[in-house]
């Protein structure tokens, strides 16, 4: 039997990047998995590449920042699946791209809105129902940006660290309730998001060549990793494919 044969999975941000590997992962280990992204023609489009490989999957068109909206999903993916056993709080967005004293504050606000209070809204619909079955894992996508400020992302890091910090609150409140969460740094792995970096010319990690960047499927077995039982002793922390210790659990 596959891993994650009986869960089921919800991944936001799945329709490229990390989510979509994640969510293909999971399939592929067993679970059934819902996939959010604001574009549904291109979560569906990945969905179907699940159904096709003979996973379970069901694609919702939809923005983690309105809370509403994130009740409706974990409504659906419990009418649709019967549960909800992991939730990958993985949406998150670089832009705006500025110096604090020209930021646009809208768009900063907007940045907080989804990295930061998506997450949230997704927890806060979620929880009551893993608590009632006894446990669930959450994963928040996190990044070095959490512990570090780089010139032009202050929305990007202060949206990371208040993250971290929200993973910690989650844990010190659930985890004897058999809550298992963790924060997750994928490293600087090639997405779109790599490519609006570059584009921006903006701080160090711009000026990285896309052929120095980290593939996708490495940092997808880390957070697979932390959806299964061999993560338990590190209940609490913020995974980092940076970490030598953390890659050698992996094998890489
Ligand atoms: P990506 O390729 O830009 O993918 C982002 C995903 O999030 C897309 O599916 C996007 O789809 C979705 N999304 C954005 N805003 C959303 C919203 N409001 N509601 C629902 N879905 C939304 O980025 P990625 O590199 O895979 O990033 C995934 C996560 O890893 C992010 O949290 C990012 O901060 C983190 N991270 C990435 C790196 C890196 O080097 N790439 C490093 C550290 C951390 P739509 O636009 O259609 O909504």
């Amino acid at each position: 039997m596959a891993e994650f044969t009986g869960k089921v999975a919800l991944v936001t941000g799945a329709s490229r990047g990390l989510g979509e590997g994640v969510a293909k992962a999971l399939a592929a280990a067993g679970a059934a998995v819902v996939l959010v992204a604001r574009d549904a023609a291109a979560v569906g489009q990945v969905a179907a590449e699940i159904t096709a490989a003979g996973g379970k999957a069901l694609a919702i068109g939809a923005d983690v920042s309105d809370y509403a909206t994130t009740e409706k999903l974990v409504a659906e993916t419990r009418a649709r699946f019967g549960g909800l056993d992991i939730l990958v709080n993985n949406a998150g967005v670089i832009e705006p791209i500025a110096e604090v004293a020209t930021s646009d504050p809208a768009a900063w606000a907007r940045n907080i809105n989804i990295n930061l209070v998506g997450p949230y809204n997704a927890v806060r619909a979620a929880l009551p129902g893993m608590l009632a079955q006894g446990g669930g894992t959450i994963v928040n996508v996190s990044s070095g940006a959490a512990y570090r400020p780089l010139e032009g992302w202050s929305a990007y890091c202060s949206g990371k660290a208040g993250l971290w910090m929200f993973s910690r609150a989650i844990d010190l409140e659930n985890r004897a309730q058999g809550i298992r969460v963790f924060g997750f740094s994928p490293g600087t792995i090639d997405t779109e998001m790599q490519v609006k970096i570059r584009a921006s010319g903006m701080n160090v990690i711009s000026k990285i060549p896309r052929g120095d960047l980290l593939p996708v499927s490495h940092a997808v077995r880390g957070l697979v990793y932390l959806c299964g039982p061999a993560a338990d002793d590190i209940i609490g922390t913020d995974a980092s494919m940076r970490d030598d210790a953390f890659r050698a659990r992996l094998g890489l």
